[in-house]
């Protein structure tokens, strides 16, 4: 990324801050794993949709798993199976931001900007709808961590670029004061 985008970027994201600062992320990220009657890890389990599960949503997900058992309705096999238990990742890297399997606040990890899928997402919102979603702390809190990301100044300048035009175009609210 050169000077001028970085420039850009920084611009950019003083703009979304304010709304960005009202939101604050989970911090702590479990995913479930099967255990056998030793209480031994047998497998993590990794196709449910609750698979990712934040600090706040912990005992739901633990009733959660325990019900899905005892109505039969968990399609996990597994000859061993004693139990769930959640375990916590403690330092998640992960290509992509994180959502709570339960209350889809996102989880705060480190990501890796492997993909600009979510830079594309931000670029293609429609330019009527854009400035409403930057007034939503979580969108604003997302966009402002991918200006400000050096994963993805690094691997994503020419995107971050777009994104940021587009935010100066549409969100400086002080052109029109
Ligand atoms: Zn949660």
């Amino acid at each position: 990324m050169n000077e001028e985008q970085k420039e850009l970027c920084e611009a950019a994201a003083a703009i979304v801050k304010e709304s960005a600062s009202l939101y604050s992320p989970k911090g702590r990220l479990y995913f479930p794993v099967a255990i056998d009657r030793q209480g031994n890890e047998i497998q993590e389990i990794e196709s449910d949709e609750q698979d990712t599960v934040c600090e706040d949503c912990y005992a739901e997900t633990v009733r959660w798993f325990r019900a899905q058992r005892k109505a039969g309705t968990f399609n996990y096999q597994c000859s061993d199976l004693a139990g769930i238990q959640l375990n916590e990742h403690t330092s998640p890297e992960t290509d992509d931001f994180k959502y709570c399997g339960f209350c889809q606040e996102i989880i705060y990890t480190g990501v890796l900007h492997t993909f600009s899928q979510e830079i594309d997402h931000w670029i293609e919102v429609d330019v009527d709808d854009f400035p409403r979603q930057m007034n939503f702390p979580k969108d604003a809190w997302l966009v402002h961590e991918l200006l400000t990301s050096a994963d993805a100044q690094q691997r994503h300048p020419d995107e971050l670029e777009i994104l940021a035009h587009k935010i100066l175009l549409l969100c400086d609210t002080s052109l029109f004061n």
